[in-house]
Parts: structure tokens; sequence; C-alpha cells
């Protein structure tokens, strides 16, 4: 007995449950049925919180990060001033010295950068002195006043030609410098100024300038100013490597007067020291002295840790003007280094190392402006679109002086690759280089030179391309 009046209260609960859940199914219908947007409304909230919900997290996640710099240095090779060249800039009206013709046809190439770095391989002793060439050099003023006007802001004083007019000419070239507003570095005219390191904000980076010469042609340092030039001395860079970097320096450039003259590839000693000052700090390095172009490369180093550090470097740039006539000493360039400083992490890198192949074209004797420098893929740019002023006997000369050039400096250099896929960028390269081959049917755009490319003539189309690598 018990038992059944167990199951029939049981019947009465469940009975009691169907007719509660059976009411509830009624308005539910009934709401839907007199108001079908209620399904839509419901939906459309659920999803309003979603795309709040993603709203917030996007918020944390597109906090803009700080934005890379990315700055470029230009250097050129040795203003070199040949008798011959002050007298080409002489204006016999006036009784000044102009040397911006010289320099028309290549200003525009210092118009967009950061920084321009020259090397005066020469003094400025006054004209009281006497103005000369080879072998002991004094320009006149307008030299400097033309550099700068054509975009230099960097001179380096250290090299074998600084103290060609003693101590007084390389204390008169500095203030010289100092009247025209130039920066200078290399020499200097107490130990205070041998010691402070010349440093430049380049858009936020900031950037120390070094500069180094082997030695002074055999004209001793006066005893008691051995601070006038910075000789190359590793102990010594070091030092000033050191300071730089206790300073805050963040990119550190050095120049170097060294090599062999003549010479088309660096020697031991100056890769040696390359690796010694990549090793102690130097980012980018200037080299000049050998009259003549030498290769460009990015050197890795290991320091005494075990990790490595990357250095960009340029053995030599060259004659920027003389009056020189060995061949290969009129082939020249004017570099551009692109360095970049990441926005979050504040490292450094080098983005790309690129070049405009120069030559010192020289018009004669009688020419008004003698000295011209050229801008030697423009104007075989030029000359094949059939827009040029210039004969094909230069045109021809462009070619040959270009391929000697591209020959010995080196491809350009682009790091970039290296941060994304290095097998796409191939593939990109290569694309542009089947474009300029396509183009070149035609009318030739200019040389295209990438790192993971050779180059090489195409005789059929007397003009040059690029090929990739069989590995
Ligand atoms: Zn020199």
């Amino acid at each position: 007995m018990a038992r059944r009046k167990k199951v029939r209260k049981l019947n009465v609960f469940l009975g009691v449950i169907v007719i509660i859940v059976l009411i509830a199914i009624s308005i539910g219908i009934y709401t839907l049925v007199n108001n079908p947007n209620a399904i839509t409304a419901l939906w459309n909230k659920n999803n309003v919180n979603d795309v709040n919900q993603a709203q917030a997290q996007n918020e944390v996640v597109e906090e803009p990060l700080p934005e890379d710099t990315v700055i470029n240095i230009v250097g050129i090779g040795d203003a070199l001033c040949h008798s011959q060249n002050f007298k080409d800039a002489y204006n016999s009206e006036t009784g000044e010295y102009d040397f911006s013709p010289m320099f028309k046809n290549v200003t525009k190439y210092f118009d967009d950068t950061t920084v321009a770095v020259g090397n005066l391989e020469t003094t400025l002793a006054g004209a009281d002195r006497g103005y000369s060439g080879y072998p002991t050099f004094n320009s006149p003023d307008e030299l400097a006043y033309d550099l700068k006007e054509m975009g230099i802001d960097i001179l380096t004083t250290a090299n074998n030609h600084c103290l060609d007019k003693g101590y007084t000419g390389l204390e008169r070239t500095l203030n010289v410098l100092d009247d025209y507003g130039i920066a200078h570095t290399g020499t200097s005219r107490s130990e205070e100024e041998q010691n402070t390191i010349l440093m430049k904000d380049l858009n936020g980076i900031k950037t120390a300038f070094l500069c180094y010469t082997y030695g002074t042609n055999g004209i001793p340092i006066p005893s008691g100013r051995e601070y006038s030039v910075n000789l190359i001395d590793k102990d010594f860079i070091k030092e000033q490597l050191d300071k730089a970097k206790e300073e805050g320096a963040e990119l550190i450039v050095v120049s170097m007067h060294w090599g062999a003259e003549y010479r088309l590839k660096p020697t031991t000693e100056q890769e040696d020291l390359a690796e010694f000052l990549i090793k102690n700090g130097a980012d980018v390095i200037l080299g000049n002295h050998s009259h003549v172009p030498e290769p460009m490369e990015m050197k890795t180093v290991t320091l005494d840790d075990g990790t490595t550090r990357e250095g960009f470097v340029i053995y030599s740039m060259g004659n920027f003007f003389s009056a020189q006539t060995d061949n290969y000493t009129r082939d020249t360039l004017i570099l551009n280094v692109e360095v970049r400083k990441n926005g979050a992490t504040g490292e450094i890198t080098i983005d790309k190392a690129t070049y405009t192949p120069v030559y010192v074209y020289d018009n004669g004797k009688n020419a008004k402006d003698r000295y011209e420098l050229l801008d030697i893929e423009q104007i075989i740019k030029d000359y094949e679109a059939g827009s040029s002023e210039y004969s094909q006997s230069i045109y021809n000369l462009m070619k040959s002086e270009l391929n000697k050039i591209v020959e010995i400096v080196g491809p350009e250099i682009d790091n970039t690759a290296k941060s994304s896929d290095e097998s796409d960028t191939i593939n990109e390269e290569q694309n542009i280089v089947n474009e300029v081959n396509d183009e070149a049917e035609g009318e030739l755009g200019r040389i295209v030179r990438f790192p993971n490319v050779e180059i090489c003539q195409n005789m059929s189309h007397d003009y040059y391309y690029e090929k990739r690598k069989i590995a």
C-alpha cells in the first residue's frame, strides 16, 4: 500500500511539470507568432556583444607601436684639388673661385639626404700663401663653401695632406670650416677638440662621426701638438669608440684614410681594421685615399662573448674630383647608406647601401668648365632614349666606366631582404630583372642591381641586365 501511494504522488508531480512546460511553450510560440523580430533581436544582441568584446580586444592589440626611423648617410670620395681644378674654378672677371659648375650634374643626389660626409684632401691655408696642387695642397676657401652648397654637411680632415701647409695651414682650414658652418672631424686645434666626439642628432638617431688617417706624407706632426691629427692607432680608436658609446651614440660612422694607392681591392690591413672597428662599435665605415674605387660589403664579426655584430664598409670611394688621369682615378661614386632604428627595440640596422656611379670628365684645357662630374647612368639612359646632349663617344665611355665601377665596388646591398622570406625576395628580384629584360626590347631604363643576382652583359641588346645566380 505504501508503495502504491508513492507512485501515485509521483504521477501527479510529473503531470504538473508537463502542464507547466506546455504553458511555457505556448506562450513562446504566441510571442514569436505575434512578434517575428524577437528572434532577430535576440540574435543581434548576442552578436553586438561579440563585436563589443572583439573591439575591446582589438583596442589593446592595435595600440600604436613607436615607428621606425629611417635615415640615409651619403658618402663621397676625396676632394683632391689639383692646380688644374682651382684654375678651372677661377673666374678672371670677378677674381673669384667657383667650383659649383663641376658639381652641377650630381647636386640632386644630396637633396634628400639626412647627412652627407666628404673628405677634404687639401688645406685651406689662405690666398696669401699661394694656392697649390700636388704635392703640397692649398686650395681656395670657396671649395669648402661650394661643397657645402652642394649638400655636404661634414668634412673629414684627417688625411695625408692635412699638414701640407704645416700646423698653421691645418688650423686655418678648421677656422674656415667653422666660419662656413661645416662640421668637421679628424684634425684638431687643441687636445680638448680632439677629445670632443662630433655627434649629430639624425632624426632622433644619435650619431657619432670619427676620422683617422694612416699618416701625413712624412710631414711630422708638430711636437706638443700631437692632438692635431687623428692617426690610425687601435688603442686611440678604441678609446674614442668607447667614448662615443658612453656619450650615447646609437650609430657610429668612421671615415678611414687608409689602404694602398691605385689598388682596386683592400689590403689585409684594411680588412683587419674594418673588423676591429665593427667589433668595437662602428656601424658604417667610409674608406678613402686610394684614388680609385674599392669594394663595399656587409661584414659580420664575432665578439668576445661569441655573439656577432654587423657593419658596413666601403674600402674606398675614389677621387670625388681631381685632375688625375690614370686608369680608374676618374671613376667614383656617391654612396647612399640607409640606416633603420627600430621604434620598438631601438635596434640599429643597415637596410641598404646603393651608389650612383660618377665619372670625372675633362672637357679639355680650353673649355670654360673644364672638369665636370658626369652622372654615368643618367647619360646612358638619356642617350638610349634619344634625349642626350652628350656624344656617342661619351655614351660609349660611360658604358665602359660603369662596367669598371660596378665590377670593382660590387652589387648594391639590400638587407631588408633578409628579414622577409628570402626566396620570395629572390623571386621578386627575378621578376624585376625579367621586366628590365622585357623593357630593354624597347628602351632601357637603368641598371638594376641586387645582392642575389649577378651582373651580366647582354651583347645582343648592348646593355646590362642581371641574371639569377645559378647555385
Ligand atoms: Zn690620401
